[in-house]
């Protein structure tokens, strides 16, 4: 048997907090608001049902609730029972979150009391009986369909568990996420606890948050960067300030909730910058205003700073599979501007005790100043995805120059100056960002191409703004027109909201490149000289 590296947990600093301020607040939603020990009392009773009736085996438990404290009870609950969380999207269409619960293996659902309707839909659908857990006081649902599962309601969720730092595997997961993936099928990525401690641990000294700070929760549960929003708040005793649904932009929070740090993709900003709302001066409580996820352009890194003029700004870069973030670059008003590339924030220099190079198709390392693909090493590098050998052979990789040490292949483009800085390129694939959520480019065409029966039929980000797309648009060639409402209509049966076609364009011809694949550069300059 492989031996056991006994690790903290993701969860730890959140019970050091506990200890320390009992009573400060942790969650403030909307006028609710919750201390540290009313939290726990409700997350300790499903670490409490976890813990004395599930079986050790289930190392995963999946999460299916939005915003509530039924979401944040959930995660804390699984954590603290020293499991991992798989949490699915309510907004997702079912197929998909079908295909995320069995790949995952979860065989037990935390579900809120808000995902009432997509709880009934996804029971008619389940092949398998699962445990549900319910923790909402007060909700029963009567539906005939929960007869063929295990099911726990708040009555049965009576003692709290003592809140004990669990002993865990480093290599035990922390949380399971999944990402586009170009074949059709989301990549499942499991991050470990040690993977997720090392970046916490970083975060820490990083940002030095204390108890007064009060934190943005802008991002979705399925989204790696909820990580940094829920446990570098929970891990200095601090408040998080989930924005409602409702809300016409997070941005609003920053004066309502006179939040202190901030954590976003730039699309949100940019968003709140077409809104007027980036007045100079206009945010002065913020010391905090971190982006990642996507590219960061200076003139939004500039408005941004100018207001929130009194805090820090550092656009942050990484993928899901290094965990959370695992760059960073400070803007300075003065200097940063002389310093971007194409318009673009740098993305700079590794966290201590991470790795970066960029390295050419034959994985040797580029010479300064010339571009190469990102890899990343380090302890935030995960593993590989999940139940997926040839995917993780493509991109977890050893370079010739380093030995056994395994790196992550980004598939991002990057340029290295003197300094060590990182200038982000682009990418050497088919992945883009729409509003800051992966989309593979790949998975749309498949639905596409299915529906409209033909092999000429590709997704192109569409309308781009100052190079960023807001959207996805189909251009399909030999298609009847009559069927686009059925191809959206399947489009949004399958892939999430973000990845749905707003409209089908139909093309006489479908421009193809030298070695007769499509040509998605050429339509995108086509879409453009329509001036649609
Ligand atoms: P995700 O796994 O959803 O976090 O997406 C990771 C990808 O987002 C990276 O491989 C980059 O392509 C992109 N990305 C993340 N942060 C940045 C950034 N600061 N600048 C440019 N691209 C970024």
């Amino acid at each position: 048997m492989a031996a056991q590296r006994l690790c903290r947990s993701l969860i730890g600093g959140f019970f050091r907090s506990l200890r320390t301020n009992p009573a400060r607040p942790a969650l403030e939603l909307g006028e609710q608001s919750l201390s540290y020990e009313q939290l726990w009392n409700y997350a300790g009773k499903i670490t409490a049902y976890l813990d004395e009736a599930v079986d050790p085996s289930e190392k995963v438990v999946a999460v299916l609730a939005n915003r509530s404290v039924a979401a944040y009870g959930a995660i804390l609950g699984i954590l603290g029972s020293g499991r991992g969380y798989c949490p699915l999207n309510p907004k997702f269409p079912l197929e998909r979150t079908l295909v995320m619960l069995r790949a995952s293996g979860c065989k037990t659902l935390i579900v809120g009391q808000e995902c009432a309707a997509v709880l009934e839909s996804l029971l008619a659908c389940l092949e398998k009986p699962l445990t549900l857990i319910l923790p909402d006081s007060g909700w029963e649902p009567a539906s005939k369909l929960l007869s063929s599962h295990h099911v726990i309601s708040a009555r049965e969720l009576s003692n709290v568990a003592a809140p004990v730092d669990p002993l865990v595997d480093g290599d035990d997961t922390a949380y399971l996420l999944f990402t586009s993936g170009s074949t059709g099928v989301p990549k499942g990525v499991a991050v470990s606890q040690s993977n997720a401690v090392a970046y916490m641990e970083y975060a820490e000294k990083r940002f030095g948050m204390n108890r007064e700070d009060r934190c943005s929760q802008n991002f979705d549960l399925t989204f790696d960067l909820s990580v940094h929003d829920l446990f570098t708040c929970w891990d200095a005793g601090a408040t998080l300030c989930p924005y409602a649904e409702q809300t016409l932009t997070p941005a609003v929070l920053v004066d309502e909730k006179q939040l202190t740090c901030w954590f976003s993709v730039p699309s949100v900003a940019m968003f709140a910058s077409k809104l007027g709302l980036l007045e100079p001066g206009a945010f002065p409580t913020l010391r905090w205003s971190l982006f990642c996820g996507e590219a960061l352009s200076a003139s939004l890194a500039s408005a941004w700073q100018a207001a929130a003029n009194n805090s820090i700004l550092e656009n942050l870069y990484g993928p899901t599979e290094a965990t959370i973030a695992i760059t960073y670059y400070r803007w300075d008003s003065a200097t940063s501007p002389a310093e971007c590339v194409r318009g673009l924030v740098p993305i700079g220099w590794p966290f201590d005790g991470q790795q970066v190079c960029a390295v050419d198709e034959n994985l040797a390392p580029v010479p300064i100043g010339e571009s190469g693909e990102l890899c990343l090493g380090g302890s935030q590098v995960t593993r590989g995805y999940l139940n997926d050998p040839e995917k993780t052979a493509k991109s977890f990789v050893r370079l010739k120059h380093t030995g056994d040490q395994v790196w992550y292949r980004t598939g991002d483009l990057v340029r290295q100056d003197e300094r060590g800085c990182l200038f982000y390129l682009g990418r050497r694939d088919f992945q883009v960002k729409v509003n800051g959520y992966r989309v593979e480019l790949q998975e749309i065409d498949l639905v596409l191409r299915e529906t409209a029966r033909t092999e000429l039929a590709v997704a192109i980000p569409w309308p781009l703004s100052d190079g960023f797309a807001s959207g996805i648009v189909g251009v399909v060639s030999g298609s009847d027109p009559a069927h686009d409402q059925q191809i959206i209509a399947a489009c949004e049966s399958r892939l999430p909201r973000y990845m749905v076609p707003n409209r089908i364009y139909h093309f006489p011809q479908i421009p193809l490149n030298v070695n007769g694949k499509i040509d998605r550069g050429k339509i995108t300059e086509m879409l453009a000289n329509w001036g649609q």
